[in-house]
């Protein structure tokens, strides 16, 4: 699995007289931390709705893989703040959704790596909103995702929990080479996971900084607890 590029030319959005995007020219290499950060209301959902198919583009092109986007990507997966579990079905049925396979195996593998081993036949109101978004995690990642677009996935948990999940999805990435756009409100979370940070102000990006920080991908993510 390898990530693939993604390339936004000349992208304008406006929803009836509101213009959202004004013009975004931006170029993802395959498999690229983006992360996106700005005010709330400056468009960083519309643009990652917009690269998922998911919104029709006001002006411009978008490629996936350099091919111009038709609709939703099939390499492509998208995680949001809320999990968007469905109650009805248990934990791995739910990971399943969207695979053309029956079989279990690959569920199985992709809630192994979110580390919720215990959690198969659990429902989704039964686990907490740390272990939901890693089941929205396993969701995304069973589809082997070479596009990965994170909606503020981790704006909801608590600090602790979303240490534990920026380590995971930390580790996923250098592991599996997706292309990944992170969009967070927290400037320091996307310095740590991203090699690139964008910010989008007035329907524009202000700012485009690759993050070049000494630290090996393959750090040592071991807590450290101290006795009291
Ligand atoms: P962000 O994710 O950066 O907080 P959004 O992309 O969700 O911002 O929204 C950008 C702007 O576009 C906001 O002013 C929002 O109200 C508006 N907007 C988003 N989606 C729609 C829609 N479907 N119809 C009308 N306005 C929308
Ligand atoms: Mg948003």
């Amino acid at each position: 699995m390898k990530g693939i590029p993604v390339q936004i030319d000349q992208v304008k959005k406006s929803f009836q007289s509101l213009e959202v995007l004004k013009r975004i020219d931006l170029s993802l290499r395959s498999g690229e931390f983006l992360a996106v950060v700005g005010r709330s209301g400056c468009g960083k959902s519309t643009l990652l709705r917009l690269i998922a198919g998911l919104e029709q583009m006001s002006a411009g092109e978008i490629y996936i893989n350099q091919e111009p986007i038709t609709g939703t990507h099939p390499d492509l997966r998208m995680m949001f703040q809320d999990a968007r579990l469905l109650p009805w079905k248990t934990v791995i049925k739910n990971v399943q959704i969207g695979l053309r396979t029956k079989e279990t195996t690959i569920a199985e593998k992709a809630l192994e790596m979110v580390g919720l081993t215990d959690k198969f036949d659990q429902w989704p109101s039964s686990l907490s909103g740390g272990q939901r978004q890693r089941v929205a995690l396993a969701r995304a990642l069973a589809g082997q995702p070479k596009l990965l677009l994170l909606d503020e996935p981790l704006g909801a948990l608590d600090a602790l929990t979303r240490i534990e999940m920026q380590q995971l999805i930390e580790d996923l990435w250098s592991k599996q080479q997706f292309t990944a756009i992170l969009v967070t409100h927290d400037v320091s979370e996307a310095v740590m996971l991203a090699d690139r940070v964008i910010v989008i102000e007035a329907g524009k990006i202000t700012f485009d900084q690759k993050i070049e920080l000494a630290r090996p991908r393959e750090r040592n993510n071991d807590f450290v607890y101290y006795e009291q």
